[in-house]
């Protein structure tokens, strides 16, 4: 029985990240069907479902892992994006985070200063800006 199973798995695609990822979407999925009884997330388990078992005993291994990659590479945006937003969320306490009105370089200036002119460090133009 397992070697049967193996044989059928050679060449196959078998699981990745992203594999990992729709499974753990399958389940939540599946949970909000059981709590909502919205008939949509039962609709949408099973395609993710069938689309997992697809990527599985797909034998067309480039086209899989250029979804994978693709999948890694939002991922990685996605947490980029998401550290900034908590950084800026942490300095926005204590500083203002201006942008440049001419090449929109990011500037942290720290509050409580009244007014001042603020000098770009990347172009070098001046604005005017409560602290
Ligand atoms: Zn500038």
């Amino acid at each position: 029985m397992r070697e049967k199973l193996m044989r059928f798995m050679q060449g196959r695609y078998g699981v990745d990240e992203l594999s990992r990822f729709l499974s753990m979407s399958s389940i939540v999925l599946i949970v909000l069907e059981l709590i909502t009884r919205q008939f949509i997330f039962g609709v949408l388990f099973w395609a993710v479902f069938i689309y997992i078992y697809f990527r599985m005993f797909s034998r067309n291994y480039g086209k899989r892992q250029q979804e994978n990659q693709k999948f890694l590479t939002a991922r990685y945006k996605l947490k980029t994006k998401w550290y900034n937003f908590k950084r800026d969320m942490i300095q926005r306490k204590d500083y203002h985070i201006y942008k440049c009105p001419q090449c929109s370089q990011k500037i942290r200036i720290p509050r409580g200063k009244g007014k001042i002119a603020i000098r770009c460090p990347k172009c070098y133009t001046e604005f005017i800006k409560k602290s």
